[in-house]
């Protein structure tokens, strides 16, 4: 079995991608049919948690702010239209877990993506609110940013840790830390065997400029060790991205010694094997 389960129905930039233009059937229809020639059997969409006016309730991040415009509630419902699995996108806040696990429960997910894409008050993957530009020691960045991860994958609101690597995001352009990232990986890890929730294989990493598969394999190996799960997504924002090098996924998860996928549905879990 193949499934696409992070996956967005619009680019992230804002002024061209009004809900009412793409949370429609024929944009659906165009990731079906995409998903559909990759061999992808169950198709989830997760929009970013943060173009939804609901946001604000969790976090007033300046980021948030000017991104929040539409309804939860209404997006939804729309999905639950379509024969789309019902995703979200939600970051992890630290110190906002009641805030999100309410937001959470108010709506009946499929599967709920966490994501760490600020360290603070800084931006992992985001020219604006870079957070190198205010933080220079790649070790304590890598080091803040694993930990934060590993809150995430305690805190129990996620079944998927999505792009579980992303402070690489960067490649080369942002200083390398000097530790053995096996070392920065070791708190994130710990969580993620105690929490049991799935690791993301993403390959959303592939058209970023560190150009490689999330995560990478000496994290997915610890995870393997330590007995954790994989889903598989490809975080694509456009239908030619569903399912975009899965190939090269599988491939790269069954050296690891992974044969099974996490399948959710009404936020149960099964697992089913791969390919
Ligand atoms: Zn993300
Ligand atoms: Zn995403």
């Amino acid at each position: 079995m193949l499934t696409d389960y992070h996956v967005h129905l619009r680019p992230d930039d804002l002024e061209s991608t009004p809900a009412a233009e793409f949370f429609t059937q024929a944009n659906v229809d165009r990731y079906l049919e995409a998903a559909a020639r990759a061999g992808i059997s169950e198709l989830g969409v997760s929009e970013h948690i943060h173009r939804f006016v609901d946001a604000l309730e969790i976090w007033d991040h300046e980021f948030w702010q000017e991104q929040a415009r539409d309804d939860l509630a209404a997006y939804c419902e729309f999905v639950r239209s379509t024969n789309l699995r019902l995703g979200i996108e939600m970051d992890f806040v630290p110190g906002r877990e009641d805030r999100i696990a309410n937001l959470l429960d108010a709506h009946d997910f499929d599967y709920v993506v966490g994501s760490v894409h600020f360290v603070g008050e800084g931006a992992v993957d985001h020219h604006a609110f870079d957070v190198w530009s205010s933080q220079t020691d790649p070790d304590r960045l890598w080091s803040q940013y694993f930990e934060t991860l590993a809150g995430a994958a305690r805190s129990g609101l996620y079944d998927i840790l999505a792009h579980p690597d992303l402070i690489k995001y960067w490649g080369g352009r942002r200083p390398e830390p000097t530790r053995d990232p096996r070392f920065h990986y070791e708190p994130a890890i710990e969580a993620i065997a105690e929490s049991g929730v799935a690791v993301e294989v993403s390959t959303a990493g592939y058209r970023k400029p560190v150009a490689e598969l999330y995560p990478a394999d000496a994290f997915a190996e610890m995870c393997v060790d330590a007995g954790a799960c994989f889903a598989l997504s490809s975080d694509a924002h456009v239908p030619e991205d569903v399912g975009h090098r899965f190939d090269d996924a599988v491939a790269t998860m069954r050296g690891w010694g992974v044969s099974e996928i996490a399948v959710f549905e009404g936020r149960q879990r099964r697992l089913e094997p791969i390919g």
